[in-house]
């Protein structure tokens, strides 16, 4: 399985994961069945899979673990002595919310017509099955690759990246990129180059209890509540300042409906939003609340840098006499990220998506980030493209068999081309 013969041409690649496809369907079930019974973030019973599938092709590979639970794989084959090709994915995924809303149990991986089911299978174990795939078949041609092909299969991707991605690329000298390809879900038709970039706050206000007849509008929540309005009237549709070789890529962002909910929310490609993800504070109706807390998530459009807008958004709240802390909620925010969508893996990623899919895709950006920013910001191009998300963090999460076959096909084309075979 997932072997290709020493003289296998590009076609024998794509041949061979057709048929693949019931072994890659399986692997991609398998890794949303290791959800069951664990925390979401919680990636050692997925390792454990993928360990065991390494073990079987003879491919030595490495574990992280820097925090409990939250476990990393790396694997690399070939020569340091050209490119380097990383096949990045996260292992963690959302909760599953409310079991009896799902037709079937969250983590089953049920296949059936077509289509695989359960927390995570579009974001992303399919991309990440995907990756595995590509991975072990170009490992079985180690000797004629003119470069290094890595898989680096992360934790932490939903919950920041610090101990994933970034922790990977912080703290070991041996890994950057010369291209780096991502599974996530993309639409089959689009190729993501950007995204906005991500500043999460807490606003925290601090007070008394007591009786509410003696309540004057100034207490924690009231002030949370002001401290929002504020954010929602200063910031939230701000446009940002877009780069010149972004702006066609924009407008092509707008046209390509990837979930349904984007209809009419183009705006949010290249303006400020803002979500109010929760809010808490109070015991009781006739208790002045002790204290108030909101957690925010702003998207950033290019050109706007979150150390520059916490600092503006404090300022405000000054101004305004608003007894209101603001604290970071991300170990490192970050900025809208791009690879110029005149690179070369652009061109080759395009190439193998008009093979595989035979259309030319869209090349977009998204206002969802993934870790692909760790990538961009240390100058690494990379690229997203994967299955079409159907329910994601939704109940019935699922994937086509199609999608998953697509994503494995472009991805292992894409990096044949990088390093198997010149491009040109
Ligand atoms: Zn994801």
């Amino acid at each position: 399985m997932f072997e290709l013969s020493p003289h296998a041409t590009k076609a024998d690649l794509l041949q061979e994961i057709n048929r693949a496809e019931n072994s890659l369907a399986e692997l991609c079930a398998d890794m949303i069945r290791c959800g069951a019974g664990s925390a979401p973030s919680d990636t050692r019973r997925c390792i454990a899979v993928v360990a065991q599938l390494m073990g079987q092709h003879g491919i030595p590979f490495e574990i992280e673990e820097p925090q409990p639970g939250l476990q990393s794989l790396l694997a690399i084959q070939g020569s340091a002595h050209g490119p380097t090709v990383v096949l990045n994915a996260h292992l963690d995924v959302f909760p599953a919310d409310d079991a009896t809303l799902w037709t079937y149990a969250p983590f089953s991986g049920k296949i059936e017509d077509g289509r695989i089911y359960g927390r995570g299978a579009c974001d992303m174990k399919a991309g990440a099955a995907s990756s595995i795939t590509a991975f072990l078949l170009l490992a079985s041609l180690a000797p004629r690759l003119r470069g290094r092909l890595v898989l680096m299969l992360v934790a932490d991707e939903e919950t920041g990246g610090h101990w994933g991605t970034d922790y990977l690329l912080r703290t070991r000298d041996d890994l950057h990129a010369d291209a780096c390809l991502i599974g996530e879900p993309s639409g089959t038709r689009a190729l993501r180059v950007g995204e906005k970039g991500q500043l999460w706050l807490e606003l925290s206000a601090q007070g008394a209890s007591y009786h509410s007849g003696l309540a004057n509008g100034d207490e924690p929540i009231f002030r949370v509540a002001r401290a929002i309005s504020l954010l929602h009237d200063e910031f939230v549709g701000r446009p940002g300042r877009i780069p010149s070789a972004m702006t066609p890529v924009i407008e092509n962002s707008r046209r390509y409906a990837w979930v349904p909910e984007f209809a009419g929310r183009q705006w949010v490609l290249d303006h400020i939003s803002v979500n109010v993800g929760t809010i808490e504070g109070g015991i009781r109706t006739n208790i002045a609340p002790r204290d108030c807390r909101a957690s925010v998530d702003i998207r950033l459009p290019f050109g706007i840098e979150p150390d520059a807008l916490t600092g503006e958004i404090k300022e405000l709240f000054a101004k305004a006499n608003l007894d209101v802390v603001v604290s970071p909620l991300l170990h490192t925010p970050y900025p809208a990220t791009f690879t110029d969508p005149d690179d070369p893996l652009i061109h080759v990623a395009t190439r193998n998506i008009e093979q595989v899919v035979g259309c030319t895709p869209d090349v977009i950006v998204n206002p969802t980030f993934t870790d692909a920013r760790f990538f961009r910001i240390r100058g690494y191009p990379t690229v997203v493209f994967g299955p079409t998300p159907y329910g994601m963090a939704q109940p019935d999460e699922y994937v086509t068999v199609e999608d998953l076959l697509t994503t494995a096909k472009v991805h292992a084309g894409t990096a044949w081309d990088l390093l198997v075979e010149d491009p040109q």
